[in-house]
């Protein structure tokens, strides 16, 4: 028998490396955050196979002067936890958890076959981590990676995407990891989504100011994938958010990088006051086809307010409806 659940609204986003939760959704989970929603993070690497990404730290009197290869990597190892930590206070994660595997690195290179590296994982076995946070935490929405990254094919952004859709299906099943805790089925998720429609909004408002831009033809003419869009969140007044965490994670943005930083936190809430987001399952409906979604808690709001026995969350225990497959070609 189902229960209205009494659990405060929590939103639950799953990145692959420490300064993932920075380029990808920070505007929106401080926006969340600000609202009252309880935010969690769970990254599943911890960036191990990061290089630095920022020459000016190598200076004299900066923290990797005068360093060989091996240990400007060991001092890599030491710094991007504390960057992270800091990342995540700007954005205003109220948890931040680590799934507890190695970076894999870039495809096709050698700690791709380290053991304890993520792209290594058994896929049950990660899951299985997954499934208990999301019982403990009992987030209502999720975010993650989406199915087409073909324009970033990393092998630990990949299997972010592999265990989040089973886990989303999994954590409301007793049958699956009883030693998990108590299932808990959470009614959206969402996927992060490479926007072309932003790209080219970014793009423009580059070259009136600049003059230039970062993106050339390879990305001007990168196929976009925003008909999938159902979801688009209004983070005008949360950029700071971007920025701030991208420059919180020092030894991986360059912060003279125009690609990042090229428009300030203004300037781009003028441009592009959005972030896009694809509902991908859904237990309490879906936006029409032309209607577009401004609240990752549309629909759950209402299951909340349900009274116990009430039917509307009757619903949410038939797996046809947490299976329902939104924006995806049929
Ligand atoms: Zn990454």
């Amino acid at each position: 028998m189902f229960e209205a659940p009494e659990s405060p609204l929590c939103v639950l986003t799953i990145h692959a490396h420490p300064d993932d939760e920075a380029s990808k959704g920070a505007p929106t989970l401080a926006k969340y955050h600000d609202l009252g929603v309880r935010t969690v993070l769970v990254c599943c690497t911890g960036g191990e196979e990061g290089d630095l990404q920022n020459p000016a730290l190598r200076n004299e009197g900066g923290p990797f002067h005068g360093m060989t290869p091996e240990e400007e990597k060991q001092q890599l190892a030491r710094i991007r936890p504390v960057e992270l930590a800091r990342s995540a206070q700007i954005i205003g994660f109220d948890q931040v958890i680590m799934l507890g595997y190695r970076d894999s690195g870039m495809a096709e290179s050698p700690p791709n076959a380290n053991p304890d590296c993520f792209h290594q994982a058994s896929l049950d076995e990660a899951v299985g981590r997954l499934v208990s946070i999301i019982r403990r935490e009992r987030p209502q929405v999720i975010i993650t990676y989406g199915d087409d990254q073909r324009g970033y094919p990393h092998p630990d952004h990949l299997k972010v995407h592999d265990i989040s859709v089973p886990a989303f299906e999994r954590a409301g099943d007793d049958m699956w990891y009883p030693w998990a805790g108590e299932p808990w089925q959470p009614l959206k998720m969402y996927y992060s989504v490479w926007s072309r429609t932003r790209l080219i909004a970014v793009h423009e408002a580059m070259l009136a100011k600049l003059g230039k831009s970062p993106y050339d033809d390879k990305w001007l003419n990168r196929p976009g994938q925003d008909e999938r869009i159902t979801t688009r969140i209004d983070v005008a007044s949360h950029m700071y958010a971007r920025s701030g965490s991208l420059r919180a994670h020092a030894t991986q943005v360059d912060p003279n990088e125009s690609w990042w930083f090229g428009l300030d936190d203004d300037e781009l809430a003028t441009s592009y006051p959005y972030e896009d987001w694809v509902l991908a399952k859904s237990a309490v409906g879906a936006p029409d086809a032309d209607v577009v979604e401004i609240d990752l808690f549309t629909g759950i709001k209402d299951v909340i307010a349900c009274e116990p026995g009430q039917s509307l969350p009757n619903r949410l225990t038939s797996p046809a409806l947490v299976g329902t497959e939104v924006g995806e070609p049929a």
